[in-house]
């Protein structure tokens, strides 16, 4: 038996119990022993039923006095229900549904009881405990996540099946002289640890090993990917032309833009490379700073990349940077996949030649054959949709170009940190004046049609909107929901309205072309799922309503909010919900009340927990399973270390990095799939 032997030739599994396994994600040993406890429960500290602390698992022994009695309360549904002692106390025993683990149970023998006691002073319950044989070792014992068929103790015994001859299943892939001066154990030996831990120092010494080696690896693989860092590059920017760009604006830029155009600069003139991320909330007016470096950079002799995820966000850089650019001789073109053959081949011919200072794109930039004799600065919007193959592929077109990435994201130091690695961060922490903050009220279906009301004084005024469509139902595809729900309006409340509609399910080129009905002002109403265009800047549309706003995170809001607000209108975010849970209520709550990207992000973080952070993959990163937000220090190590091996071995060559380039290749190719 080795890591690849497929589960079903285990002992007592075969073809039926290996098909409810892989419904767990088990197809392997190895994938078996990679499946860890979601808890575990301490038979080392047995409590009596008096002493039992409420609503805290634990574990109590005790005898059964008589088989569980099941009763139908409904179709599909019995209760079962026994009365156990450990020889002092009684305690009521309730199992829902579960026939299995019920009638395992016998009268008169003994068993450990783990769950929450609950009842009252006279007699306590427990209610849908995780009922246990006493047999074996008194020790930690594992809690999986079970699936119907199998059950935690399936697992455990499966498990203990494969690990009880003390095999190593695993090559360990952290190189043993950075696990010595680590102090790490050993990957077999944590595996053990996580199924059968010895005690909780061992264990969380298990669990920091793999915390470490998941950042690390994580760290290592984007630094390897990113190409070696060099402090310095051949770019080289003899002056400094920022207050000549500035004339050329038709606004004055504020002090955060000044700041970030400054400081941005002020590298890229000391021959240091640039590596900066743009923090700024929707609105910020990121552009105009994108636009100040790349005056810079041209005035200097160097051509510009500025890369957008979409078409549409691509397009509209074009045009903003234009009309900035209008009154200079800096040439532009923009490379999409829309452009007819014969206009790419045209457009990358003179980009060749260095005819072209500026190019602005969507992926079509990193294209193989898109090439640049004097690349100096590269520029991407939202770059956290961009896969992170993706990233750093344009830079490579150059010599060590001057980087900046913007985002309207706020995120945490940390994720940047693991996102974008050892990055400088500017922050546009300063709306342009004259914005008048964004309305917000969270209000109840039940006068939905005032809102609507609303929307329509708006557009009768000539403003535009959106409505963010309701939840899909049960057994309802996200279009035809989106598809009904528009008719329903353009037919119902809206007849006579231009009302246009976008959703997940379509072309990108269909998308495109609504939303550039949409940005013309011939769509007045967008009624749209939640992939509205992040970035997409339309200043005459200024009222939102976002249906069930209870299935949004705060950030999620906050984003759909940002497509309005954005010119000198009064703008007005209606959140349609009717949960009642506090949590909903929360978050209602500071969307009322705060219209700050960086505060809404910080409850955001505070609410959900840092795990979320990760397991939504909003950013383009593989999924993290041990490691947390929360992990700072150990995350600052990794990136330690991961720079010295790096440094040390930038490819991974060296024998002991064997299995570390194996484990690096494995996370970054099975899970980069972004766009
Ligand atoms: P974002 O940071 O969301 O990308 P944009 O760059 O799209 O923001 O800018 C939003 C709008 O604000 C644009 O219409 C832009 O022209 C305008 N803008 C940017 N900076 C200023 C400023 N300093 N004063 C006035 N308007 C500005
Ligand atoms: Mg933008």
């Amino acid at each position: 038996m080795d890591k690849s032997t497929n589960i079903q030739y285990l002992k007592g599994v075969g073809e039926k119990r290996a098909g409810l396994l892989n419904k767990l994600g088990l197809f392997t040993v190895g994938d078996l022993l990679q499946f860890f406890p979601r808890d575990y429960m301490d038979w080392r500290k047995i409590s009596t039923i008096d002493e039992a602390p409420y609503d805290m698992p634990c574990c109590i022994r005790a005898v059964v006095n008589h088989k569980p009695k099941g009763a139908k309360i409904r179709k599909g549904m019995t209760i079962y229900k026994t009365v156990v002692t450990d020889g002092h106390s009684l305690m009521d025993i309730t199992i829902f549904n579960n026939k299995y683990s019920a009638e395992g149970m016998e009268a008169g023998k003994e068993y450990i009881f783990y769950g929450k006691v609950g009842g009252n002073f006279h007699r306590r319950e427990m209610n849908s405990p995780m009922v246990t044989k006493v047999e074996g070792e008194m020790r930690i014992h594992p809690i999986y996540h079970q699936t119907a068929g199998i059950n935690s103790k399936s697992v455990e015994k499966l498990v203990n099946q494969v690990l009880s001859g003390g095999e190593k299943y695993f090559e360990d892939c952290l190189p043993l002289s950075l696990r010595e001066k680590l102090c790490l154990m050993e990957y077999n030996d944590a595996i053990y640890q996580m199924h059968f831990p010895t005690n909780e120092d061992l264990l969380s010494e298990a669990r920091r090993r793999l915390i470490f080696e998941e950042l690390f690896l994580f760290q290592s693989g984007l630094m390897s990917l990113r190409g070696s860092r060099n402090e310095t590059t051949p770019v080289f920017f003899e002056k400094d032309y920022t207050e000549e760009f500035y004339s050329l604006l038709p606004f004055s830029p504020t002090s955060a833009q000044r700041r970030a155009v400054s400081e941005s600069v002020k590298q890229m003139l000391s021959q240091n490379v640039m590596n900066r991320l743009l923090q700024g909330d929707v609105g910020s007016g990121k552009t105009a700073v994108a636009c100040a470096l790349i005056y810079n950079a041209v005035k200097n002799g160097y051509q510009c990349a500025f890369m957008a995820p979409t078409e549409i966000l691509a397009q509209q850089h074009f045009q903003t940077c234009k009309k900035f650019f209008e009154n200079t001789d800096i040439s532009i073109a923009l490379l999409t996949g829309s452009v007819t053959a014969a206009n790419k081949r045209k457009i990358k011919e003179n980009l060749k030649n260095g005819e072209t200072d500026l190019i602005i794109g969507t992926h079509a930039l990193i294209q193989d054959d898109v090439e640049f004799p004097k690349l100096g600065l590269v520029i991407t919007d939202e770059q956290h949709r961009f896969g992170v193959k993706h990233r750093g592929a344009l830079s490579q077109k150059g010599e060590r170009p001057h980087t900046l990435v913007m985002s309207a994201t706020p995120i945490p130091r940390t994720l940047a940190l693991m996102i974008y690695g050892d990055l400088d961060v500017s922050v546009l922490d300063e709306l342009p004046p004259g914005r008048q903050p964004i309305e917000t009220y969270s209000i109840n279906s039940k006068i939905r049609d005032r809102a609507y009301g609303y929307v329509k004084k708006h557009l009768d005024e000539g403003r535009q909107g959106y409505i963010v469509c309701p939840l899909v139902e049960e057994g309802e595809t996200e279009l035809a929901a989106a598809e009904e729900y528009a008719k329903r309006l353009s037919e119902g409340f809206f007849a006579g309205y231009e009302v246009g509609l976008l959703h997940g399910k379509m072309k990108p080129k269909d998308k495109e072309q609504v939303m550039a009905r949409f940005v013309s002002g011939e769509i007045k109403l967008l009624v749209s799922t939640t992939v509205i265009e992040v970035g997409v800047d339309v200043p005459n549309s200024v009222i939102m309503v976002i249906e069930n706003a209870e299935r949004f995170g705060l950030s999620q809001l906050h984003q759909l909010r940002g497509r309005i607000g954005r010119g000198q209108y009064k703008s007005t975010c209606i959140l349609i919900t009717d949960a009642q849970n506090e949590a909903t209520k929360e978050r209602m709550k500071i969307m009322t009340q705060t219209t700050d990207g960086f505060k809404v992000a910080d409850a955001d973080l505070k609410m959900r927990g840092p795990g979320d952070f990760f397991g939504a993959r909003q950013h383009g990163l593989p999924q993290m399973n041990m490691a947390s937000l929360t992990d700072t220090e150990t995350l600052t190590e990794a990136n330690r270390f991961a720079k010295e091996i790096i440094h040390d071995d930038p490819n991974f060559e060296k024998e002991e990095n064997k299995y570390l380039k194996a484990a690096i290749e494995k996370l970054f190719n099975s899970d980069l799939a972004m766009n």
